[in-house]
């Protein structure tokens, strides 16, 4: 709604839209100047909308956020309704609270945002922090790039993104580890998703990466995000954001290899090992591994994925990094085992040379 100064506001949605009591108004009326005028048909006391902004009772983002003030103040309840909700959610490690936040990104993604965010300082108990994230996880990937359906606003915006995570990195690698196993762990370790204390870094690094346009281009790569130049985000990401610059890199590589332009991705693939970036991203180790395994073998390989697995964490990708090592490394047994010559110690015995059993399922 515009602003209207003049127009006349109830006591208790001043109250709400305060964030107070009705008491600490009626106090304020008394002590502090407040000036009230009542309502000559219902007897309300009313205050006029004007005095409460300009003496900072009321912000007036809250006051603009619906057709009038009895309506944002009714947002303002439900919305403090849904994060006192989440605040229980949080404290049972309910595995809902992501599926609600998932169904209430659409509509109130970037309202509920910062009030679930708040929450984090309250989840001091083993398992609480990674439900709380987990929930704020799924707000960002729904009201996100590429969200079915598309959101009205970003829960997250791509212009915020990285700043608001260098804020809030530091209390999130505080906050209090789920436990291995029991009940003391969040729903995504239980379900072995990996914590979101872990992987949170990638849905915010995507909204970073992928931008106004929600998806990768050719172009957008060498505007924005590769290239020699250093606001390349590739130059200007190591430094402060190492991490966050790896899993760019691995998504670049692998948007460029399903475009068929495996050149370009073994280029990408090249600029960021350059960096040292593959040691600090499970998903750019392994395709990094890949590519040192044909190049140089896999004794190689293998150095490179015991470095990075040394720094393992509950992102499922480090255990298909390890799947990845252990089934080079079998394949690699026993195709040395099957080149091998025979040792025949009683000859008589022994199978004659190019003998094999007649194998009844293959086709005629
Ligand atoms: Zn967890």
């Amino acid at each position: 709604m515009s602003y209207d100064p003049d127009q006349r506001i109830t006591r208790k949605h001043a109250a709400v839209l305060a964030r107070t009591t009705e008491k600490t108004l009626l106090r304020d009326e008394r002590d502090r100047g407040l000036q009230r005028q009542d309502d000559p048909q219902t007897k309300q006391a009313t205050y006029r909308l004007g005095d409460l902004v300009e003496s900072g009772r009321i912000r007036l983002e809250d006051v603009t956020l619906a057709g009038n003030a009895a309506e944002a103040a009714e947002v303002i309840k439900s919305r403090e309704h849904v994060a006192k909700l989440a605040a229980e959610c949080v404290r049972l490690r309910c595995p809902h609270l992501r599926a609600e936040a998932t169904l209430a990104a659409q509509e109130n993604g970037s309202a509920l945002f910062d009030p679930l965010v708040a929450l984090l300082p309250t989840a001091t108990e083993p398992g609480t922090a990674g439900t709380l994230l987990g929930a704020v996880a799924a707000l960002i990937t729904a009201a996100g790039p590429g969200a079915d359906p598309p959101a009205s606003v970003p829960a997250l915006a791509h212009t915020r993104a990285l700043r608001w995570w260098a804020k809030i990195r530091p209390q999130v690698e505080a906050s209090v580890p789920c436990e291995r196993s029991g009940s003391r762990s969040c729903p995504d370790c239980w379900e072995g998703h990996g914590c979101p204390r872990d992987t949170l870094y990638q849905p915010v690094t995507r909204v970073a990466v992928l931008g106004e346009r929600g998806r990768l281009t050719k172009k957008g790569i060498n505007d924005r995000l590769f290239g020699s130049r250093p606001d390349r985000r590739i130059n200007a990401w190591p430094g402060t954001h190492p991490r966050e610059a790896a899993y760019m890199a691995w998504l670049v590589f692998t948007f460029t290899t399903q475009e068929d332009r495996v050149l370009a991705a073994n280029d990408y693939l090249a600029v960021a090992m350059a960096k040292d970036l593959h040691l600090l991203e499970p998903r750019l180790a392994r395709v990094a591994c890949q590519t040192l395994a044909e190049s140089r073998g896999l004794a190689a390989a293998r150095v490179l994925a015991e470095k990075v697995l040394a720094t393992r964490s509950t992102d499922p990708a480090y255990d298909e990094l390890a799947l990845w090592m252990t089934w080079h490394e079998q394949a690699a047994v026993q195709a040395a085992r099957r080149q091998a010559p025979r040792t025949i110690t009683h000859p008589r015995l022994a199978r004659p040379a190019g003998r094999v059993n007649h194998n009844p399922y293959l086709p005629r």
